[in-house]
Protein backbone atom coordinates (compact mmCIF):
# COMPACT_ATOMS: atom_id res chain seq x y z
CA UNK A 1 0.00 0.00 0.00
CA UNK A 2 1.20 3.33 -0.88
CA UNK A 3 1.73 5.81 1.71
CA UNK A 4 2.19 9.34 1.67
CA UNK A 5 2.67 12.22 3.38
CA UNK A 6 1.70 16.04 2.60
CA UNK A 7 0.88 19.37 4.06
CA UNK A 8 -2.73 19.62 2.35
CA UNK A 9 -4.93 16.79 0.82
CA UNK A 10 -8.30 18.16 -1.37
CA UNK A 11 -11.05 16.03 -2.32
CA UNK A 12 -12.60 16.30 -5.02
CA UNK A 13 -11.47 18.21 -8.33
CA UNK A 14 -14.36 19.97 -9.34
CA UNK A 15 -13.92 23.74 -9.81
CA UNK A 16 -13.49 24.42 -6.23
CA UNK A 17 -10.77 21.77 -5.46
CA UNK A 18 -8.85 22.61 -8.88
CA UNK A 19 -8.98 26.40 -7.65
CA UNK A 20 -7.55 24.97 -4.11
CA UNK A 21 -4.93 23.28 -5.71
CA UNK A 22 -3.31 26.07 -7.44
CA UNK A 23 -3.57 28.51 -4.90
CA UNK A 24 -1.59 26.00 -2.79
CA UNK A 25 1.01 25.40 -5.60
CA UNK A 26 1.02 29.13 -5.54
CA UNK A 27 2.27 29.20 -2.10
CA UNK A 28 4.57 26.08 -2.57
CA UNK A 29 2.54 23.91 0.01
CA UNK A 30 3.04 20.20 -0.60
CA UNK A 31 -0.46 18.65 -1.56
CA UNK A 32 -2.45 16.05 -3.18
CA UNK A 33 -5.96 16.38 -4.58
CA UNK A 34 -8.10 13.45 -5.27
CA UNK A 35 -10.55 13.19 -7.30
CA UNK A 36 -12.91 10.05 -7.73
CA UNK A 37 -13.78 10.26 -11.08
CA UNK A 38 -11.28 9.37 -14.04
CA UNK A 39 -11.40 12.77 -15.53
CA UNK A 40 -13.05 16.16 -14.90
CA UNK A 41 -16.89 16.75 -15.42
CA UNK A 42 -18.41 15.70 -18.96
CA UNK A 43 -21.42 17.36 -18.60
CA UNK A 44 -21.57 21.61 -18.01
CA UNK A 45 -23.12 22.25 -14.99
CA UNK A 46 -21.75 25.72 -13.91
CA UNK A 47 -21.33 28.44 -16.66
CA UNK A 48 -21.61 31.94 -15.21
CA UNK A 49 -18.13 32.79 -13.98
CA UNK A 50 -18.77 36.27 -11.64
CA UNK A 51 -16.05 39.46 -11.71
CA UNK A 52 -14.82 38.23 -8.70
CA UNK A 53 -14.13 34.54 -9.32
CA UNK A 54 -12.38 35.61 -12.76
CA UNK A 55 -10.53 38.07 -10.70
CA UNK A 56 -9.07 34.92 -8.63
CA UNK A 57 -8.42 33.40 -11.90
CA UNK A 58 -6.48 36.13 -12.55
CA UNK A 59 -4.22 35.83 -9.76
CA UNK A 60 -3.33 32.18 -10.55
CA UNK A 61 -2.44 32.64 -14.11
CA UNK A 62 -5.69 31.46 -15.94
CA UNK A 63 -8.45 34.36 -16.68
CA UNK A 64 -7.16 34.75 -20.37
CA UNK A 65 -7.63 30.96 -20.61
CA UNK A 66 -10.81 31.12 -19.39
CA UNK A 67 -11.65 33.68 -21.51
CA UNK A 68 -10.66 32.17 -24.37
CA UNK A 69 -13.32 28.96 -23.73
CA UNK A 70 -15.75 31.43 -22.57
CA UNK A 71 -18.93 32.57 -24.69
CA UNK A 72 -18.14 35.33 -26.10
CA UNK A 73 -19.30 38.85 -24.39
CA UNK A 74 -21.09 39.89 -27.73
CA UNK A 75 -23.85 36.91 -27.05
CA UNK A 76 -23.79 37.31 -23.47
CA UNK A 77 -25.48 40.43 -23.60
CA UNK A 78 -29.30 39.67 -22.35
CA UNK A 79 -31.60 37.04 -20.73
CA UNK A 80 -34.51 36.03 -23.00
CA UNK A 81 -38.31 34.78 -22.31
CA UNK A 82 -39.82 33.24 -24.80
CA UNK A 83 -43.19 30.53 -25.60
CA UNK A 84 -40.33 28.35 -28.12
CA UNK A 85 -37.31 29.51 -29.49
CA UNK A 86 -39.36 29.82 -32.55
CA UNK A 87 -42.88 31.04 -30.86
CA UNK A 88 -43.16 34.49 -29.49
CA UNK A 89 -40.67 36.57 -27.29
CA UNK A 90 -42.24 37.85 -23.79
CA UNK A 91 -39.56 39.80 -22.64
CA UNK A 92 -35.69 40.59 -22.54
CA UNK A 93 -33.41 41.41 -19.45
CA UNK A 94 -30.30 43.09 -21.13
CA UNK A 95 -27.32 42.60 -18.62
CA UNK A 96 -25.40 44.45 -21.74
CA UNK A 97 -26.82 46.81 -23.99
CA UNK A 98 -25.38 46.21 -27.16
CA UNK A 99 -23.42 43.49 -26.31
CA UNK A 100 -20.73 45.71 -24.49
CA UNK A 101 -19.43 45.31 -20.91
CA UNK A 102 -21.26 48.04 -18.76
CA UNK A 103 -19.90 50.71 -17.60
CA UNK A 104 -20.25 49.69 -13.75
CA UNK A 105 -18.34 46.58 -15.21
CA UNK A 106 -15.83 48.41 -16.40
CA UNK A 107 -14.78 50.60 -13.41
CA UNK A 108 -15.07 48.22 -10.93
CA UNK A 109 -13.05 45.11 -11.57
CA UNK A 110 -10.25 44.45 -14.03
CA UNK A 111 -12.31 41.35 -14.57
CA UNK A 112 -15.41 41.14 -16.93
CA UNK A 113 -17.56 38.16 -15.84
CA UNK A 114 -18.15 34.97 -18.35
CA UNK A 115 -19.94 32.20 -18.92
CA UNK A 116 -17.45 29.53 -19.31
CA UNK A 117 -19.33 26.07 -18.99
CA UNK A 118 -18.01 23.60 -16.33
CA UNK A 119 -16.60 21.22 -18.78
CA UNK A 120 -14.10 23.64 -20.14
CA UNK A 121 -13.55 25.55 -16.51
CA UNK A 122 -12.50 22.32 -15.41
CA UNK A 123 -9.64 21.35 -18.18
CA UNK A 124 -8.43 24.86 -18.25
CA UNK A 125 -8.09 24.56 -14.50
CA UNK A 126 -6.62 20.82 -14.57
CA UNK A 127 -4.13 21.85 -17.55
CA UNK A 128 -2.84 24.89 -16.01
CA UNK A 129 -2.29 22.80 -12.66
CA UNK A 130 -0.64 19.61 -14.38
CA UNK A 131 1.99 21.68 -16.41
CA UNK A 132 3.36 23.24 -12.79
CA UNK A 133 2.91 20.52 -10.72
CA UNK A 134 4.78 17.24 -9.17
CA UNK A 135 3.92 14.60 -11.78
CA UNK A 136 1.46 12.65 -9.24
CA UNK A 137 -0.06 16.01 -7.15
CA UNK A 138 -3.53 15.53 -9.52
CA UNK A 139 -4.98 11.68 -8.67
CA UNK A 140 -7.73 11.49 -10.63
CA UNK A 141 -9.83 8.48 -10.36
CA UNK A 142 -9.02 7.95 -6.56
CA UNK A 143 -11.91 7.82 -4.45
CA UNK A 144 -11.22 8.43 -0.74
CA UNK A 145 -12.90 6.01 1.49
CA UNK A 146 -12.07 6.78 5.14
CA UNK A 147 -10.94 9.73 6.91
CA UNK A 148 -9.64 10.12 10.57
CA UNK A 149 -8.39 12.32 12.76
CA UNK A 150 -5.69 12.06 15.66
CA UNK A 151 -2.51 14.25 16.90
CA UNK A 152 -2.85 16.81 14.93
CA UNK A 153 -3.54 15.92 11.43
CA UNK A 154 -5.42 13.76 9.22
CA UNK A 155 -5.51 10.18 7.75
CA UNK A 156 -7.46 9.53 4.34
CA UNK A 157 -7.33 5.85 2.98
CA UNK A 158 -7.80 5.69 -0.71
CA UNK A 159 -9.08 3.52 -3.73
CA UNK A 160 -7.90 3.77 -7.16
CA UNK A 161 -9.94 2.36 -10.25
CA UNK A 162 -7.31 -0.07 -10.81
CA UNK A 163 -8.14 -1.15 -6.98
CA UNK A 164 -4.71 0.21 -5.37
CA UNK A 165 -5.10 1.21 -2.19
CA UNK A 166 -3.48 3.88 -0.30
CA UNK A 167 -3.00 6.29 2.95
CA UNK A 168 -2.32 10.09 2.71
CA UNK A 169 -1.38 11.70 6.28
CA UNK A 170 -2.27 15.43 5.52
CA UNK A 171 -1.60 18.51 8.45
CA UNK A 172 -5.42 20.00 6.71
CA UNK A 173 -7.99 18.80 4.01
CA UNK A 174 -9.93 20.75 2.02
CA UNK A 175 -13.42 19.22 1.32
CA UNK A 176 -14.53 20.10 -2.04
CA UNK A 177 -16.15 16.82 -2.64
CA UNK A 178 -19.41 18.24 -3.88
CA UNK A 179 -23.26 18.55 -2.61
CA UNK A 180 -23.20 15.26 -1.72
CA UNK A 181 -20.14 15.21 0.88
CA UNK A 182 -18.35 12.10 2.01
CA UNK A 183 -16.52 14.13 4.43
CA UNK A 184 -19.37 15.76 5.64
CA UNK A 185 -20.89 12.62 6.51
CA UNK A 186 -17.95 11.20 7.33
CA UNK A 187 -17.81 13.57 10.04
CA UNK A 188 -21.29 13.67 11.13
CA UNK A 189 -21.91 17.55 9.88
CA UNK A 190 -25.61 18.06 9.36
CA UNK A 191 -27.31 20.51 7.42
CA UNK A 192 -29.99 23.50 7.36
CA UNK A 193 -32.53 24.30 4.85
CA UNK A 194 -34.02 21.81 2.26
CA UNK A 195 -34.59 21.03 -1.13
CA UNK A 196 -36.49 22.55 -4.11
CA UNK A 197 -37.13 19.93 -6.47
CA UNK A 198 -35.91 17.26 -9.06
CA UNK A 199 -34.49 18.90 -12.23
CA UNK A 200 -33.26 16.92 -15.56
CA UNK A 201 -30.31 18.72 -17.25
CA UNK A 202 -29.69 17.69 -20.77
CA UNK A 203 -26.82 18.13 -22.47
CA UNK A 204 -26.56 18.26 -26.49
CA UNK A 205 -25.53 19.75 -29.53
CA UNK A 206 -27.93 21.27 -32.66
CA UNK A 207 -27.40 23.91 -34.79
CA UNK A 208 -30.30 26.47 -33.76
CA UNK A 209 -28.60 29.45 -35.28
CA UNK A 210 -32.18 29.68 -37.43
CA UNK A 211 -33.74 30.67 -34.53
CA UNK A 212 -31.25 32.96 -32.42
CA UNK A 213 -32.06 35.36 -35.21
CA UNK A 214 -29.09 37.69 -33.60
CA UNK A 215 -30.36 37.54 -30.27
CA UNK A 216 -27.68 37.28 -27.79
CA UNK A 217 -28.90 35.84 -24.99
CA UNK A 218 -27.16 33.98 -22.44
CA UNK A 219 -30.28 31.86 -20.90
CA UNK A 220 -33.69 31.27 -22.62
CA UNK A 221 -36.55 30.65 -20.75
CA UNK A 222 -39.00 28.70 -22.70
CA UNK A 223 -42.73 28.60 -21.58
CA UNK A 224 -45.02 26.15 -23.53
CA UNK A 225 -48.02 23.61 -22.74
CA UNK A 226 -45.30 20.74 -24.10
CA UNK A 227 -42.37 22.15 -22.17
CA UNK A 228 -40.88 24.52 -19.56
CA UNK A 229 -37.35 25.48 -18.78
CA UNK A 230 -34.53 26.86 -19.52
CA UNK A 231 -31.61 26.85 -22.47
CA UNK A 232 -28.11 27.76 -21.57
CA UNK A 233 -26.16 28.50 -24.35
CA UNK A 234 -22.61 27.39 -24.28
CA UNK A 235 -20.65 28.42 -27.45
CA UNK A 236 -23.20 30.61 -28.80
CA UNK A 237 -23.94 27.96 -31.44
CA UNK A 238 -24.09 24.07 -31.32
CA UNK A 239 -23.83 23.45 -27.79
CA UNK A 240 -26.49 23.84 -25.33
CA UNK A 241 -27.92 22.72 -22.15
CA UNK A 242 -31.66 22.39 -21.72
CA UNK A 243 -32.97 22.41 -17.89
CA UNK A 244 -36.34 21.25 -17.15
CA UNK A 245 -38.25 20.34 -13.73
CA UNK A 246 -40.26 16.82 -13.36
CA UNK A 247 -42.71 16.04 -10.47
CA UNK A 248 -42.70 13.39 -7.87
CA UNK A 249 -44.78 10.74 -9.88
CA UNK A 250 -42.18 10.11 -12.60
CA UNK A 251 -38.29 9.43 -12.00
CA UNK A 252 -35.42 10.20 -13.53
CA UNK A 253 -35.17 7.27 -15.83
CA UNK A 254 -38.54 7.76 -17.46
CA UNK A 255 -36.01 10.58 -19.48
CA UNK A 256 -34.66 8.14 -21.91
CA UNK A 257 -32.69 10.18 -24.76
CA UNK A 258 -35.64 9.83 -27.43
CA UNK A 259 -38.14 11.98 -24.45
CA UNK A 260 -35.14 14.65 -23.86
CA UNK A 261 -34.99 14.94 -27.84
CA UNK A 262 -38.98 15.10 -27.89
CA UNK A 263 -39.01 17.98 -25.12
CA UNK A 264 -36.03 19.80 -26.81
CA UNK A 265 -37.71 19.90 -29.94
CA UNK A 266 -40.94 21.62 -27.89
CA UNK A 267 -38.83 24.30 -26.31
CA UNK A 268 -36.91 24.52 -29.86
CA UNK A 269 -40.70 24.98 -31.12
CA UNK A 270 -39.76 22.57 -34.60
CA UNK A 271 -40.62 18.68 -34.54
CA UNK A 272 -37.75 18.36 -37.63
CA UNK A 273 -34.68 19.86 -35.80
CA UNK A 274 -31.12 17.26 -34.94
CA UNK A 275 -30.59 17.22 -31.96
CA UNK A 276 -27.69 14.94 -30.40
CA UNK A 277 -28.12 14.36 -27.17
CA UNK A 278 -24.38 13.66 -25.10
CA UNK A 279 -25.39 13.39 -21.67
CA UNK A 280 -28.92 13.59 -19.37
CA UNK A 281 -27.89 14.85 -15.62
CA UNK A 282 -30.39 14.25 -13.31
CA UNK A 283 -29.91 16.94 -10.56
CA UNK A 284 -31.53 18.15 -7.54
CA UNK A 285 -32.17 21.80 -6.30
CA UNK A 286 -31.26 22.45 -2.98
CA UNK A 287 -30.64 25.29 -0.60
CA UNK A 288 -28.50 24.16 2.45
CA UNK A 289 -25.84 25.36 4.68
CA UNK A 290 -23.81 22.82 6.82
CA UNK A 291 -24.27 23.30 10.52
CA UNK A 292 -20.19 23.61 10.65
CA UNK A 293 -17.47 23.82 7.82
CA UNK A 294 -14.57 22.88 9.77
CA UNK A 295 -14.20 19.74 12.13
CA UNK A 296 -10.36 19.93 13.83
CA UNK A 297 -8.17 20.16 10.46
CA UNK A 298 -10.83 19.73 7.90
CA UNK A 299 -12.90 21.92 6.38
CA UNK A 300 -15.49 22.15 3.80
CA UNK A 301 -15.49 24.32 0.98
CA UNK A 302 -17.80 24.73 -2.21
CA UNK A 303 -20.90 22.78 -2.28
CA UNK A 304 -19.89 20.45 0.30
CA UNK A 305 -20.99 23.23 2.70
CA UNK A 306 -23.50 25.34 0.87
CA UNK A 307 -25.48 23.42 -1.82
CA UNK A 308 -27.30 26.29 -3.59
CA UNK A 309 -29.83 26.59 -6.49
CA UNK A 310 -28.41 27.44 -9.83
CA UNK A 311 -30.73 30.63 -10.16
CA UNK A 312 -27.68 33.41 -9.91
CA UNK A 313 -25.06 31.30 -11.20
CA UNK A 314 -23.40 31.62 -7.43
CA UNK A 315 -22.52 28.10 -7.22
CA UNK A 316 -19.15 27.54 -8.55
CA UNK A 317 -18.34 31.24 -7.72
CA UNK A 318 -18.70 30.55 -3.80
CA UNK A 319 -16.63 27.74 -3.35
CA UNK A 320 -13.88 29.38 -5.25
CA UNK A 321 -14.23 32.35 -2.75
CA UNK A 322 -14.63 30.35 -0.10
CA UNK A 323 -10.77 28.61 -0.90
CA UNK A 324 -9.23 31.53 -1.55
CA UNK A 325 -10.03 33.18 2.05
CA UNK A 326 -9.01 29.53 3.44
CA UNK A 327 -5.31 28.59 1.77
CA UNK A 328 -3.74 31.76 2.34
CA UNK A 329 -4.62 30.75 6.10
CA UNK A 330 -3.71 27.35 6.18
CA UNK A 331 -0.02 28.51 4.55
CA UNK A 332 0.39 31.38 7.54
CA UNK A 333 0.09 28.67 10.22
CA UNK A 334 2.36 26.07 8.36
CA UNK A 335 4.88 28.56 7.91
CA UNK A 336 4.77 29.54 11.89
CA UNK A 337 3.51 32.97 10.72
CA UNK A 338 0.31 32.89 12.77
CA UNK A 339 -1.34 30.95 15.21
CA UNK A 340 -3.68 27.74 14.56
CA UNK A 341 -6.20 30.49 15.36
CA UNK A 342 -6.11 31.98 12.46
CA UNK A 343 -7.71 28.73 10.96
CA UNK A 344 -10.72 29.57 13.28
CA UNK A 345 -11.96 32.63 11.15
CA UNK A 346 -12.20 30.58 8.04
CA UNK A 347 -16.22 29.60 8.88
CA UNK A 348 -17.11 32.83 10.60
CA UNK A 349 -15.95 34.92 7.78
CA UNK A 350 -17.77 32.76 4.80
CA UNK A 351 -20.78 31.02 6.62
CA UNK A 352 -22.32 34.39 6.53
CA UNK A 353 -21.42 34.58 2.67
CA UNK A 354 -23.03 31.21 1.91
CA UNK A 355 -25.46 31.66 3.57
CA UNK A 356 -26.45 35.10 1.98
CA UNK A 357 -26.29 33.49 -1.56
CA UNK A 358 -28.00 30.22 -0.78
CA UNK A 359 -31.08 32.91 0.82
CA UNK A 360 -30.54 34.92 -2.54
CA UNK A 361 -30.79 32.14 -5.03
CA UNK A 362 -33.45 30.75 -3.41
CA UNK A 363 -35.30 33.95 -3.19
CA UNK A 364 -34.20 34.15 -7.05
CA UNK A 365 -35.92 31.26 -7.59
CA UNK A 366 -39.61 31.63 -5.62
CA UNK A 367 -39.61 35.02 -6.94
CA UNK A 368 -39.09 33.45 -11.08
CA UNK A 369 -42.61 30.78 -9.40
CA UNK A 370 -44.15 33.80 -7.58
CA UNK A 371 -44.38 35.66 -11.15
CA UNK A 372 -45.79 33.08 -13.21
CA UNK A 373 -42.07 32.54 -14.51
CA UNK A 374 -40.85 29.42 -12.89
CA UNK A 375 -39.66 27.58 -15.72
CA UNK A 376 -36.88 24.89 -14.96
CA UNK A 377 -38.11 25.40 -11.39
CA UNK A 378 -41.40 24.05 -11.38
CA UNK A 379 -44.17 23.07 -14.76
CA UNK A 380 -46.78 26.05 -14.00
CA UNK A 381 -49.70 24.71 -15.84
CA UNK A 382 -51.71 27.96 -15.18
CA UNK A 383 -49.14 29.71 -17.59
CA UNK A 384 -47.96 27.08 -19.72
CA UNK A 385 -51.59 25.76 -20.97
CA UNK A 386 -52.52 29.23 -21.37
CA UNK A 387 -49.38 31.36 -22.98
CA UNK A 388 -49.40 30.28 -27.11
CA UNK A 389 -50.80 31.66 -29.92
CA UNK A 390 -53.26 34.80 -30.15
CA UNK A 391 -55.36 33.39 -27.38
CA UNK A 392 -52.22 33.96 -25.19
CA UNK A 393 -51.41 36.99 -25.32
CA UNK A 394 -52.56 38.26 -21.94
CA UNK A 395 -51.09 35.91 -20.47
CA UNK A 396 -47.62 36.78 -21.89
CA UNK A 397 -48.31 40.98 -21.36
CA UNK A 398 -48.99 40.05 -17.78
CA UNK A 399 -45.94 37.85 -17.40
CA UNK A 400 -43.45 40.64 -19.81
CA UNK A 401 -44.32 43.50 -16.66
CA UNK A 402 -42.53 40.42 -14.36
CA UNK A 403 -39.57 40.19 -16.56
CA UNK A 404 -37.79 43.30 -15.43
CA UNK A 405 -38.66 43.11 -11.71
CA UNK A 406 -36.50 39.55 -12.26
CA UNK A 407 -33.28 41.81 -12.77
CA UNK A 408 -31.12 41.24 -9.81
CA UNK A 409 -31.49 37.15 -10.09
CA UNK A 410 -29.20 38.05 -13.38
CA UNK A 411 -27.06 41.28 -12.61
CA UNK A 412 -25.71 41.18 -9.57
CA UNK A 413 -22.50 42.99 -9.11
CA UNK A 414 -22.48 44.15 -5.74
CA UNK A 415 -23.45 40.43 -4.54
CA UNK A 416 -19.80 39.24 -5.59
CA UNK A 417 -18.05 42.34 -4.77
CA UNK A 418 -19.45 43.97 -2.48
CA UNK A 419 -18.49 41.08 0.11
CA UNK A 420 -17.25 42.80 3.31
CA UNK A 421 -15.87 40.59 6.52
CA UNK A 422 -16.62 41.14 10.15
CA UNK A 423 -14.19 39.13 11.66
CA UNK A 424 -12.17 38.75 14.93
CA UNK A 425 -9.15 39.38 12.01
CA UNK A 426 -10.67 42.48 10.24
CA UNK A 427 -9.99 46.15 12.47
CA UNK A 428 -12.23 48.01 12.67
CA UNK A 429 -12.17 51.48 11.82
CA UNK A 430 -15.28 53.22 13.65
CA UNK A 431 -17.06 53.74 9.72
CA UNK A 432 -20.39 51.70 9.27
CA UNK A 433 -20.69 49.12 7.09
CA UNK A 434 -21.94 49.80 3.38
CA UNK A 435 -25.14 48.32 2.98
CA UNK A 436 -24.90 45.61 0.63
CA UNK A 437 -27.34 45.75 -2.42
CA UNK A 438 -27.11 42.62 -5.29
CA UNK A 439 -27.49 44.86 -8.48
CA UNK A 440 -25.14 48.10 -7.44
CA UNK A 441 -21.31 47.64 -5.99
CA UNK A 442 -20.53 49.85 -4.00
CA UNK A 443 -16.74 50.46 -3.91
CA UNK A 444 -15.26 50.47 0.11
CA UNK A 445 -11.83 50.17 1.52
CA UNK A 446 -13.33 49.64 4.50
CA UNK A 447 -11.85 46.97 6.77
CA UNK A 448 -13.47 43.68 5.60
CA UNK A 449 -14.16 45.10 2.10
CA UNK A 450 -12.50 43.83 -1.02
CA UNK A 451 -9.98 46.20 -1.51
CA UNK A 452 -11.10 48.14 -4.69
CA UNK A 453 -10.03 48.17 -8.26
CA UNK A 454 -7.97 50.86 -9.53
CA UNK A 455 -6.67 51.34 -12.93
CA UNK A 456 -2.58 52.28 -12.03
CA UNK A 457 0.53 52.96 -14.10
CA UNK A 458 4.08 51.80 -13.50
CA UNK A 459 6.34 52.98 -16.26
CA UNK A 460 4.31 52.03 -19.13
CA UNK A 461 2.80 48.99 -17.55
CA UNK A 462 -1.36 49.44 -16.71
CA UNK A 463 -2.03 47.20 -14.09
CA UNK A 464 -5.17 47.36 -11.31
CA UNK A 465 -4.77 47.38 -8.34
CA UNK A 466 -5.63 44.15 -7.43
CA UNK A 467 -2.60 43.01 -9.08
CA UNK A 468 -0.41 44.62 -6.53
CA UNK A 469 -1.82 42.43 -4.13
CA UNK A 470 0.31 39.00 -3.92
CA UNK A 471 -1.28 35.80 -2.07
CA UNK A 472 1.50 35.32 -0.40
CA UNK A 473 1.23 38.24 1.68
CA UNK A 474 0.01 41.18 2.78
CA UNK A 475 0.12 44.25 1.14
CA UNK A 476 0.49 47.56 2.14
CA UNK A 477 -0.81 50.74 0.12
CA UNK A 478 -0.29 54.25 1.14
CA UNK A 479 -0.95 57.79 0.27
CA UNK A 480 1.94 59.62 -1.59
CA UNK A 481 2.29 61.63 1.56
CA UNK A 482 3.07 57.48 3.78
CA UNK A 483 6.32 57.16 3.22
CA UNK A 484 6.35 57.02 7.17
CA UNK A 485 3.86 53.96 6.48
CA UNK A 486 6.22 51.90 4.09
CA UNK A 487 9.47 52.26 5.82
CA UNK A 488 6.96 51.29 9.04
CA UNK A 489 5.73 48.29 6.69
CA UNK A 490 9.46 47.00 5.79
CA UNK A 491 10.37 47.19 9.51
CA UNK A 492 7.49 45.42 11.06
CA UNK A 493 7.22 42.82 8.32
CA UNK A 494 11.10 41.70 8.69
CA UNK A 495 10.62 41.72 12.86
CA UNK A 496 7.64 39.29 12.11
CA UNK A 497 9.37 37.44 9.18
CA UNK A 498 6.41 38.08 6.85
CA UNK A 499 6.60 38.27 3.15
CA UNK A 500 4.88 41.51 1.57
CA UNK A 501 5.16 44.87 0.05
CA UNK A 502 4.44 48.58 0.37
CA UNK A 503 3.69 50.89 -1.89
CA UNK A 504 3.51 54.65 -1.38
CA UNK A 505 0.79 55.31 -4.41
CA UNK A 506 0.93 58.20 -6.83
CA UNK A 507 4.70 58.76 -5.69
CA UNK A 508 7.71 59.13 -7.90
CA UNK A 509 9.25 55.73 -8.50
CA UNK A 510 5.68 54.00 -7.12
CA UNK A 511 2.47 53.19 -8.67
CA UNK A 512 0.13 56.06 -10.36
CA UNK A 513 -3.19 56.03 -10.15
CA UNK A 514 -5.27 56.43 -13.54
CA UNK A 515 -8.08 58.83 -14.21
CA UNK A 516 -9.67 58.16 -10.46
CA UNK A 517 -8.91 59.87 -7.39
CA UNK A 518 -7.89 56.47 -5.38
CA UNK A 519 -7.54 58.05 -2.19
CA UNK A 520 -11.38 59.10 -2.11
CA UNK A 521 -12.68 55.86 -3.17
CA UNK A 522 -9.91 54.05 -0.40
CA UNK A 523 -10.99 56.70 1.93
CA UNK A 524 -7.58 57.96 2.67
CA UNK A 525 -5.94 61.18 2.84
CA UNK A 526 -2.48 61.64 1.19
CA UNK A 527 -0.77 60.43 4.44
CA UNK A 528 -3.28 57.29 5.64
CA UNK A 529 -2.68 53.93 4.71
CA UNK A 530 -4.14 50.56 4.32
CA UNK A 531 -3.34 47.11 4.99
CA UNK A 532 -4.61 44.20 2.56
CA UNK A 533 -4.64 40.49 3.10
CA UNK A 534 -3.77 37.99 0.63
CA UNK A 535 -6.77 37.32 -0.53
CA UNK A 536 -7.42 41.07 -1.69
CA UNK A 537 -10.30 42.37 1.43
CA UNK A 538 -8.50 45.30 3.62
CA UNK A 539 -7.49 44.04 7.27
CA UNK A 540 -6.84 47.59 8.85
CA UNK A 541 -7.05 50.67 7.29
CA UNK A 542 -6.02 54.57 8.74
CA UNK A 543 -7.12 57.55 7.16
CA UNK A 544 -4.45 59.88 8.44
CA UNK A 545 -0.49 59.42 9.53
CA UNK A 546 -0.33 58.41 13.07
CA UNK A 547 2.29 59.18 15.45
CA UNK A 548 3.72 56.03 15.64
CA UNK A 549 2.92 53.56 12.79
CA UNK A 550 5.49 50.72 13.41
CA UNK A 551 3.41 50.09 16.81
CA UNK A 552 -0.05 50.69 14.79
CA UNK A 553 0.87 48.40 11.90
CA UNK A 554 2.50 45.78 14.04
CA UNK A 555 -1.20 45.91 16.14
CA UNK A 556 -2.48 45.41 12.93
CA UNK A 557 -0.68 43.07 11.53
CA UNK A 558 -0.72 40.81 14.89
CA UNK A 559 -4.67 41.07 14.73
CA UNK A 560 -4.78 40.05 11.09
CA UNK A 561 -2.86 37.06 11.62
CA UNK A 562 -4.88 36.27 14.88
CA UNK A 563 -2.39 36.44 16.99
CA UNK A 564 -5.26 38.06 19.25
CA UNK A 565 -7.86 35.38 19.32
CA UNK A 566 -7.92 33.45 22.47
CA UNK A 567 -6.66 30.05 21.87
CA UNK A 568 -9.91 27.16 22.05
CA UNK A 569 -10.01 25.16 25.07
CA UNK A 570 -10.58 22.15 22.90
CA UNK A 571 -7.40 20.58 21.08
CA UNK A 572 -7.47 20.78 17.76
CA UNK A 573 -8.09 17.79 15.71
CA UNK A 574 -9.72 15.86 18.51
CA UNK A 575 -13.23 15.03 16.53
CA UNK A 576 -14.35 13.32 13.66
CA UNK A 577 -13.41 10.02 11.82
CA UNK A 578 -14.85 6.89 10.30
CA UNK A 579 -12.36 4.34 11.52
C1 LIG B 1 -28.03 23.65 -14.09
C2 LIG B 1 -26.93 24.19 -13.22
C3 LIG B 1 -26.40 25.43 -13.52
C4 LIG B 1 -25.42 25.97 -12.71
N1 LIG B 1 -24.92 27.19 -13.02
C5 LIG B 1 -23.95 27.72 -12.27
C6 LIG B 1 -23.36 28.95 -12.65
O1 LIG B 1 -23.73 29.53 -13.66
N2 LIG B 1 -22.37 29.45 -11.86
C7 LIG B 1 -21.96 28.81 -10.73
O2 LIG B 1 -21.09 29.36 -10.03
N3 LIG B 1 -22.47 27.63 -10.37
C8 LIG B 1 -23.44 27.06 -11.12
N4 LIG B 1 -23.93 25.84 -10.80
C9 LIG B 1 -23.44 25.17 -9.59
C10 LIG B 1 -22.08 24.50 -9.81
O3 LIG B 1 -22.20 23.50 -10.79
C11 LIG B 1 -21.60 23.90 -8.50
O4 LIG B 1 -21.79 24.84 -7.47
C12 LIG B 1 -20.13 23.52 -8.56
O5 LIG B 1 -19.94 22.40 -9.38
C13 LIG B 1 -19.60 23.19 -7.17
O6 LIG B 1 -18.25 22.91 -7.26
P1 LIG B 1 -17.52 21.98 -6.19
O7 LIG B 1 -16.12 21.86 -6.68
O8 LIG B 1 -17.81 22.47 -4.84
O9 LIG B 1 -18.28 20.58 -6.30
P2 LIG B 1 -18.39 19.58 -7.53
O10 LIG B 1 -18.30 20.30 -8.81
O11 LIG B 1 -19.59 18.76 -7.27
O12 LIG B 1 -17.09 18.70 -7.41
C14 LIG B 1 -16.92 17.77 -6.35
C15 LIG B 1 -15.99 16.68 -6.84
O13 LIG B 1 -15.66 15.83 -5.75
C16 LIG B 1 -15.58 14.51 -6.23
N5 LIG B 1 -15.75 13.59 -5.09
C17 LIG B 1 -16.85 13.41 -4.34
N6 LIG B 1 -16.61 12.49 -3.36
C18 LIG B 1 -15.33 12.10 -3.51
C19 LIG B 1 -14.50 11.17 -2.81
N7 LIG B 1 -14.95 10.47 -1.76
N8 LIG B 1 -13.22 11.01 -3.22
C20 LIG B 1 -12.74 11.71 -4.29
N9 LIG B 1 -13.49 12.59 -5.00
C21 LIG B 1 -14.77 12.79 -4.60
C22 LIG B 1 -16.71 14.42 -7.24
O14 LIG B 1 -16.53 13.37 -8.16
C23 LIG B 1 -16.64 15.80 -7.90
O15 LIG B 1 -15.85 15.80 -9.06
C24 LIG B 1 -24.92 25.25 -11.59
C25 LIG B 1 -25.43 23.99 -11.31
C26 LIG B 1 -26.43 23.46 -12.12
C27 LIG B 1 -26.95 22.10 -11.79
Amino acid sequence: MERKKVDVAVIGAGPVGLTAAHLLRKLGISSIVFERNPSTSFHPRGHVVNARTMEIFRQIGVEAGIGDVSLPIRQHAGIGFMTSLAGEEIGVIWTRQGGKPTPQELSSSPSLKRSCPQDEVEPVLREALERDSPADTLRFGHEITQISQQDDAVRLRWTATDNREGEVKARFVIAADGARSFVREALGIGMSGGSMGQQIGVYFKADLSHWLRERPYLLWWIYNARTTGVFISLDGRTRWTYNFAYGQEESRSDFTPERCQDIIRAAVGADDVEIDIQSIMPWRMQARVADRFEVGNVFLAGDACHPLPPTGGQGMNTGVADVHNLVWKIAQVLSGSAPRELLSTYEPERRPVGTFNVEQSKRNAEKMARSGLAGMLANDENVSSKIEGPEGGAVRERLALEIPKQREHFDYPGQNLGVAYESAIIVGDGTPPVPLTIETYTPSARPGSRAPHVWLMQGDRTMSSLDLFDYSGFTLLAGQDGRPWTDAFAAVSTRMGLRGAAYQIGAPGHPTPQDVDWLELYGLSASGAVLVRPDGHVAWRSRAAVSDPVAALEEALRVALGFTIQPATAAPGASGGTD
